[in-house]
């Protein structure tokens, strides 16, 4: 099937192998012509400055800002287009905001950092809902050459604090509370919590009320958004100019180890890596609507809500609420009625519509859209098959990390028609110099069946993180290794490479189990169970063994649970379970175990917590659990696994 890829037919032509090729062996004038596709003040003097690896500065001696490509730029062609479509299901308000209402509402939030001392350099914490506030203070601090640090609204004090500390924000922007499935959660209590337990301290927090939640004032120390606006309705605050180096924003990564790393991206580099992905990857054209179903607290939220849609003159829909409320239908009528050309979501989300009654996926007219894509952990095959039947769209799986801040591996319909394979991400994306390696030679392999480290040979592309905030030895010590003089980075997962130069992720590294000297990825079980057709989801750890070192052990939520009558039947869903794994994988992937719960513990971004779920099953401790979305599924396992 052939889809119609608009704006793009230049490039499309061109020969993947070509593109990626020369975007490797020709790094200068590859990038020296993305760099186009976004507004310099000044222009680069140097594409990449790899003299001190694996530190790479992109685009060096050029001057610009994030926040004038996403929104001032655009006001020449587009001034009364949309910008950003809120949507709240939690409080039904809708409200699209035109590129010439962004820009107003910009410039008061950057007016009001500016009247509580914000200045270039200095670090903006913000910790917010899904509001429209969010947004305008993210661009406001790039405009003002601030640097946010976004905290995701879910997480609680003692993460909060962490942030705080390692940040050290000269201001804070938050609300009174957020709202998840009718439930206000009150963020106000956790801040005042997460600035008592850290050691730094902000002069100022500034708070947009929403009146969803009560929200005591600290006299002297916070500042209410809606009084201070009204000061600033006509000030124009014009944009900082940067280097294209200068940072725009650091993001936490969950690290299940040792503090949260805050990931540093750049200015310019981020920039033309967002513009050029637009055009090669999501094929987003100005004038049209992308919708990205995650959370600002999220790099996807970052990239794909905020600065790439924009910088691409789209219209960018920030959404807030469950996909399932008031029904399962709610995110395609958004696609029908903003005609959303682009859309992005991630596995788990679709796991949970799968759930739902699919007559909702033909309601509604969803012919504007022209792909779907996923990312942030393994499509799995079933999921894949059954969404992209239920949509007739492509279904583009692309693997990143929020250190990279846009895809490595895709496919890059921009420039290539060829097919996504189900359970493949795609190919290495265009400035990614992806090797496979031998874990413990570091050897580069050539592909077929053998399993290897994915690496990126130095440098990362312009976009990618710059380093560990105020810790470049983390940085190198972390993801990087010299092999034979060549700087290479780990992206810490398991993958393959078939004939055809598609890649398979087979899970983290730190997730790799080992039975009886077989390595095995818990995807690749994880896949084989959740292929029979009572199993909804389910998570498969390594837990210790005396005799084999360790086994898996699979925690599966059964689709319809009228059928777990009592113990016999579970134990005839098991053996039916193992019997599928025997059969797909080998009696040596087989799991010890399957347990049957209601849900899995999941952080709240959606990601399974197997460490947690390994640690209790070998009765650890479980370790910073401040990610965890609903603790008794933890419980479960610990009363099935104890019981
Ligand atoms: P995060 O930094 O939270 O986005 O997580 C990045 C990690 O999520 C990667 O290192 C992978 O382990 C996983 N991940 C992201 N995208 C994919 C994908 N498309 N397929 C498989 N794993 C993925």
């Amino acid at each position: 099937m052939r889809f119609y890829w608009s704006g793009n037919e230049e490039t499309r032509m061109t020969n993947y192998a070509d593109f990626h090729r020369r975007s490797i062996e020709d790094r200068e004038g590859f990038w020296s012509e993305q760099a186009k596709l976004v507004d310099w003040q000044s222009p680069p003097q140097q594409v990449c400055d790899y003299s001190n690896p694996p530190f790479a500065k992109w685009f060096v001696g050029g001057t610009t800002n994030l926040c004038h490509n996403a929104v001032d730029r655009h006001l020449k062609d587009r001034a009364d287009q949309a910008a950003l479509i809120f949507v709240s299901t939690e409080t039904n308000q809708e409200k699209v905001y035109t590129f010439r209402e962004l820009h107003t509402e910009v410039q008061r939030m950057a007016a009001v950092l500016k009247d509580l001392g914000v200045q270039k350099g200095d670090r903006v914490l913000i910790y917010m809902p899904m509001i429209p506030e969010a947004a305008f203070a993210m661009l406001a601090c790039t405009r003002l050459g601030a640097i946010h640090s976004v905290v995701f609204g879910g997480f609680a004090s003692g993460a909060l604090a962490s942030r705080i500390e390692d940040s050290a924000p000269r201001v804070i922007v938050s609300a009174d509370g957020g709202l998840r499935g009718g439930k206000a959660v009150e963020y106000k209590p956790l801040l005042d919590e997460a600035i008592r337990l850290s050691a730094h301290k902000p002069e100022s927090v500034l708070l947009v009320d929403r009146q969803v939640a009560p929200m005591p004032l600290v006299e002297g120390r916070d500042r209410l958004w809606g009084p201070l606006r009204e000061k600033h309705l006509n000030t124009s605050v014009p944009c900082e100019w940067v280097d294209a180096t200068h940072p725009s924003y650091t993001l936490y990564t969950s690290g299940t180890t040792g503090k949260p790393k805050g990931v540093q991206r750049d200015t310019g580099g981020y920039a033309v890596a967002l513009a050029a992905s637009m055009k090669h990857i999501y094929c987003g054209n100005p004038g049209e609507t992308y919708f990205s179903t995650s959370d600002i607290g999220w790099v996807v939220g970052h990239s794909y809500i905020i600065y790439g849609p924009l910088i691409a003159g789209m219209a960018t829909i920030m959404y807030e609420g469950l996909p399932i409320r008031p029904d399962g239908g709610i995110w395609w009528s958004l696609v029908e009625k903003y005609k959303v050309t682009v859309m992005f979501s991630a596995p788990t989300a679709i796991r949970v519509l799968k759930k739902q009654d699919p007559a909702l996926l033909s309601k509604y007219d969803l012919s504007t859209l022209r792909a779907l894509f996923l990312a942030g952990e393994p499509l799995d095959e079933p999921t894949a098959q059954w969404i992209s039947a239920g949509l007739g769209k492509p279904i583009i799986d692309n693997y990143w990390q929020t250190e990279t801040g846009w895809p490595i591996l895709s496919i890059c319909k921009g420039v290539d028609d060829a097919a996504s394979k189900f359970g493949s991400p795609g190919k290495p994306v265009y400035g990614y110099d992806v090797k496979l390696l031998d874990d413990q030679t570091g050897e580069e392999l050539a592909g077929g069946d053998v399993k290897g480290v994915v690496c990126v040979e130095g440098p990362l592309p312009p976009g990618c993180m710059q380093t560990v905030w105020r810790d470049d030895a983390r940085f190198v010590s972390t993801y990087w290794k010299q092999l034979s003089g060549k700087w290479v980075y780990s992206t810490f997962d398991w993958g393959v490479k078939d004939k055809d130069g598609y890649f398979y992720i087979l899970g983290r590294t730190d997730d790799v189990i080992n039975v009886a000297g077989h390595r095995l990825g818990t995807r690749e079980i994880e896949e084989s169970i959740s292929s029979h057709p009572n199993v909804a989801e389910v998570a498969v750890v390594g837990v210790a063994d005396q005799l084999k070192g360790q086994v898996a052990m699979a925690f599966a939520v059964v689709k319809d649970a009228s059928q777990l009558t009592d113990e016999a039947a579970a134990l005839k869903l098991e053996g039916e379970i193992m019997k599928l794994v025997d059969r797909d994988l080998g009696a040596v992937a087989r799991p010890a175990r399957v347990r049957f719960v209601t849900v899995l513990p999941k952080t709240r971004s959606g990601k399974v917590l197997r460490r947690a779920i390994q640690a209790v099953c070998e009765s650890r401790d479980t370790g910073d659990l401040t990610t965890m979305d609903d603790p008794a599924a933890l419980q479960q396992i610990r009363d099935l696994v104890t019981g």
